[in-house]
């Protein structure tokens, strides 16, 4: 390793809220003889949500235990609540920092906000870097023979793990020198005071898994008797066969990496379907780098002809879990009541929304973004066209998944259902809204009336 190149960084941590196998503390320990970690919470991103989103109090958490971390190895983290865009190009200043490391993030707000962090920090001589960290293989990595991005899944998966052959490296494990962070006594001076829950405007909330770090791979600890199994139970939402760390993933409390080096680990169809997932978490986020559309239309050209006739009320009985079809109901119940979802309960409400209610895919779309924990733009948005058949790769319109034989098959006892639905068999219990039978029948329609885009 030569002289560092910097005199001193600011490691800006974002979706990666952790110590271990952290490649921005890397790079900054790497070309800086020192580096101070910072965190922000984003007041416009934080604008947006509601006082009791349960987001919050999950980072919330998280970087109390990062704080805790960061004064044992004997420095410390420093904490704001603002505009990132006003506050990462002052505490540059202030710290006198030539250098600001972060991980890339693909939303298009977030490239719009750092391509402004980065043009401020210029103008007062200090340099701006992005690496990727959130993913394996970000956006422009695989590419089909013509050049083209991958527009299905299973050829770009197939060149995903050649890749991955010939670059492990990828995913070895990233050490830093702790020895370089700034020592806490330099650092009294800037600390202030952590925003609380309360100043920022939150109240804090009960989750249903633990925040952090160590949280995180006590998850995957629990999850490894279980990954042999994963293909066989992965489906059934009455089993507990998946890992549950898509929060985690989600906000970087543990790495993309370890997870992808545990699944390559193992022998087996069990992790290598778990692989597969994963994969299709890097698919998803390449998709919106290199389709930024499908932020706000279909990937599909044509399927933005769709006026989707569903009337409002049926969307809120979906949302309120009150639809009569007890699989639905008990998957948004439980949704509502926790922030989370099984992946298969998630596609049968979405297909059920679009595909039987005809309603909107961005109406439920919108309604995950607001409440999922692990709420990731590129998989969600994937999620849903994959459901709604408006997207890359997607189900086929006319396979539309009935609610009742996907109940009997992942859920044959009704336990999650009975678990959910208390009022199930009685008079208490709404009669079904609309008929599936029939609403299929005008889904298929309005996908076959579709004229080719302009
Ligand atoms: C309509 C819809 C919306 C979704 N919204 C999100 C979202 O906002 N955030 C999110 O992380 N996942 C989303 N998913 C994907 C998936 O449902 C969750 O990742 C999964 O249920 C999380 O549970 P787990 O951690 O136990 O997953 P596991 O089965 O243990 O999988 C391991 C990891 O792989 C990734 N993964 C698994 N399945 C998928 C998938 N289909 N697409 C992309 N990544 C996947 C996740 O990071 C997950 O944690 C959505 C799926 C659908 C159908």
């Amino acid at each position: 390793m030569g002289t560092p190149e910097h005199r001193r960084a600011l490691a800006w941590i974002r979706r990666d809220l952790r110590l271990k196998d952290h490649r921005v503390f890397q790079r900054a320990s790497e070309i800086a003889h020192e580096f101070v970690p910072v965190f922000i919470f984003d007041s416009t991103i934080l604008g947006k949500l509601s006082s009791d989103d349960r987001r919050v109090t999950f980072i919330f958490d998280c970087i109390e235990e990062l704080k805790d971390g960061l004064k044992q190895l004997g420095s410390a983290l420093i904490v704001r609540f603002g505009d990132p865009t006003i506050l990462v190009p002052q505490l540059a200043k202030e710290l006198g920092a030539d250098v600001v490391i972060c991980s890339q993030d693909f939303e298009r707000s977030a490239i719009a906000r750092d391509r402004k962090v980065q043009e401020l920090l210029k103008a007062q001589g200090c340099r701006f870097e992005t690496g990727a960290d959130h993913v394996i293989f970000p956006g422009k990595s695989i590419l089909n023979k013509e050049g083209q991005p991958y527009r299905v899944f299973t050829p770009y998966s197939n060149a995903w793990l050649k890749l991955m052959d010939e670059h492990p490296e990828a995913i070895s494990e990233v050490t830093w020198d702790s020895s370089r962070l700034v020592p806490l006594d330099k650092l009294r001076s800037h600390l202030g005071q952590t925003p609380t829950l309360e100043s920022m405007g939150f109240q804090p909330q009960t989750l249903w898994l633990k925040a952090g770090e160590k949280a995180a791979q006590d998850r995957l600890q629990k999850f490894l008797p279980k990954i042999l199994d994963y293909k066989k139970d992965r489906d059934s939402f009455a089993v507990d066969g998946t890992s549950g760390l898509s929060v985690h993933l989600r906000f970087g409390t543990i790495s993309i990496r370890q997870c992808v080096r545990t699944a390559r680990e193992r022998k087996g169809e069990g992790p290598f379907t778990w692989l597969k997932e994963l994969i299709w978490r890097d698919f998803y986020s390449m998709l919106l780098d290199r389709f930024p559309h499908l932020e706000t239309g279909c990937f599909k050209p044509e399927c933005d002809q769709i006026v989707w006739p569903g009337p409002e009320e049926h969307f809120q009985a979906w949302c309120r879990g009150e639809t009569g079809y007890p699989v639905v109901d008990a998957a948004m119940r439980y949704f509502n009541a926790t922030g989370f979802m099984h992946n298969r309960l998630r596609m049968v409400v979405a297909m059920f929304l679009t595909k039987t209610l005809l309603v909107d895919w961005k109406k439920g779309e919108a309604y995950f973004a607001k409440h999922l924990l692990d709420f990731d733009l590129a998989s969600n948005n994937g999620g849903w066209q994959w459901s709604a058949s408006t997207g890359c790769d997607a189900q086929p319109y006319f396979r539309i998944f009935n609610p009742t034989s996907q109940a009997e098959k992942f859920d044959p006892d009704g336990v999650f259902i009975r678990s959910q639905v208390a009022e199930l068999g009685t008079a208490a219990y709404p009669k079904p809204i609309v008929d599936h039978s029939v609403q299929r029948l005008k889904a298929i329609a309005l996908f076959q009336a579709l004229r080719p885009a302009k």
